[in-house]
């Protein structure tokens, strides 16, 4: 086994939404980086989780606050694998293309198949990661870090404080394991919800480019409810089948859909490996089942197969680091802005179990601007001084994180991060705890970055 040591101005811990986007910031910036995935696959939840759509923010226009994002929605509107604008409905897979695409020609140094699993420091700052892949154990040092893990993986290496689950008793949000059906007659399927469709539900409307979706959640009405009753009461399906069920259509996949479910509702350790693992092996098992279900009791799933089952299990939320400034509830309920903002968004409130915990907030406090903004003080972890955070591991409170968590809003943070460690860098500052938020805004401004 080969002992290597690599040397950048920055590291990028994880390649998902936010590690992708934070590094391609940097690079666009002149930084050496290096971007490391324990996974062979760019993207994240967004990929490998088979998370898809992204969520819209829920302001005029959607702004993504990034141009990086913009980029990535043109390209996969290009391939065919988006709509529209490219901010919503979109092809997972295709995803991980576009983006290790723009990774390699930014140049960003990619490390896939490696897992961080130790930090050294040296009083406030990281002087290196530890890895270990199939080459064995490395080093990698840089003179700044983001962790862009999700699960703030190099905060808990370097045993810092740690957000962990609601605030009450620590209990992360459920965790799911997504799936992608092929073989779909999708007309025949939306005619057959059409026919079954409960008096008081609302149909919802033909996916005409692929971008629908039916979601069942059982504290509301559903089209479909009385089939998985039926289901259930045969002994076909279990209750926990029909609890939460959510299925979308993908752009360019004419025969395809993708599930967000089998949900978890009892596993409340979102980085605990056994739970991981559970989820895995249970999970697949209800795939099965709801295959069989749907070719059952259903039209259009004659020739259905399961195309894709995610390799990494979906989390929402699990650990998340303590950084200068954490994100309160009150901050998204009331529309807060702040002097350092470096990202807007108003996604609702979007909690999971076995009762769906959704509501939006209180826009007439700030009718002019009806949204919250992130401020670039909750990616700055507070106890180090070469070390961000971005993505759904920022400094925020549990019921804050559940709007913060969706995807474009992760884009945004990673090219806050990136931006962030470039102005650093540029003016040789002894602390990220220094960089100006409206200087990282003006340069995502000048980058074309649209925010309202
Ligand atoms: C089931 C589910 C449904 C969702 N639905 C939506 C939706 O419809 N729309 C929406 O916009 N958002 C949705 N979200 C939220 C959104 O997908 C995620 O919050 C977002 O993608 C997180 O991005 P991230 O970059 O922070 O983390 P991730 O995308 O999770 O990336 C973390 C990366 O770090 C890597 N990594 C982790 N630990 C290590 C380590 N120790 N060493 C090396 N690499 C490591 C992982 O392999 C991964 O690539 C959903 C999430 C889930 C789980």
């Amino acid at each position: 086994m080969k002992e290597r040591k690599y040397n950048f101005d920055l590291a990028v811990l994880g390649a998902g939404t936010a590690g992708a986007v934070a590094a391609i910031a940097a690079a666009d910036s002149g930084l050496k980086v290096i971007l490391i995935d324990q996974m062979g696959t760019a993207g994240g939840s967004a990929s490998l989780s088979l998370v898809t759509p992204m969520m819209m923010l829920y302001i005029k226009n959607n702004p993504m606050c990034s141009y990086i994002s913009d980029e990535i929605n043109r390209k996969m509107v290009e391939l065919g694998a988006a709509v529209g604008k490219g901010d919503n409905w979109f092809d997972p897979m295709i995803l991980s293309i576009v983006l290790e695409d723009m990774l390699m020609k930014r140049g960003v140094k990619v490390l896939f198949h490696t897992t961080v699993v130790g930090a050294k420091r040296d009083g406030r700052k990281i002087c290196a990661v530890e890895t270990f892949s199939k080459s064995g154990k490395s080093e990698i040092y840089a003179d700044y870090f983001i962790d862009a893990t999700g699960d703030a993986d190099v905060c808990e290496l370097l045993n810092l404080p740690i957000l962990h689950g609601n605030e009450e008793d620590g209990k992360n949000q459920p965790v799911s394991l997504r799936y992608i059906l092929g073989g779909v007659d999708i007309d025949a399927f939306w005619a057959f919800i059409r026919t079954h469709a409960d008096p008081d539900a609302e149909i919802p409307p033909r996916p005409e480019n692929y971008d629908a979706a039916v979601t069942l959640d059982m504290n509301r009405i559903f089209p479909l409810r009385g089939v998985f009753f039926e289901a259930i009461d045969k002994g076909d399906l279990l209750k926990e089948d029909a609890t939460y069920w959510q299925v979308f259509t993908i752009p360019g996949r004419t025969d395809a859909l993708a599930f967000n479910c089998p949900e978890f509702f009892d596993l409340h350790d979102a980085d605990d490996a056994e739970n991981l693992t559970y989820v895995q092996l249970q999970g697949k098992q209800a795939i099965m089942r709801q295959l069989l279900f749907y070719k059952k009791y259903f039209k259009g799933f004659d020739h259905a197969y399961i195309a894709q089952i995610a390799s990494l299990v979906g989390i929402r939320e699990s650990r998340r680091a303590v950084t200068d400034y954490v994100i309160t509830k009150e901050d998204c309920h009331f529309h807060r802005k702040f002097e350092d903002a470096v990202c807007i968004s108003n996604y609702p409130v979007d909690i999971h179990g076995r009762k769906l915990n959704t509501y939006a907030f209180e826009a007439k406090r700030d009718p002019e601007k009806p949204y919250y903004e992130i401020p670039l003080r909750s990616l700055i972890v507070r106890d180090m001084d070469n070390l961000l955070v971005a993505g759904r591991n920022i400094g925020s409170e549990f019921v804050a994180q559940s709007s913060v968590r969706v995807m474009p809003t992760c884009r945004a943070i990673g090219e806050a991060a990136g931006i962030a460690v470039s102005i650093a860098k540029k003016k040789a500052l002894s602390t990220l705890h220094e960089v100006d938020g409206r200087e990282v805004k003006a340069e995502m401004l000048n980058r074309g970055a649209i925010f309202e």
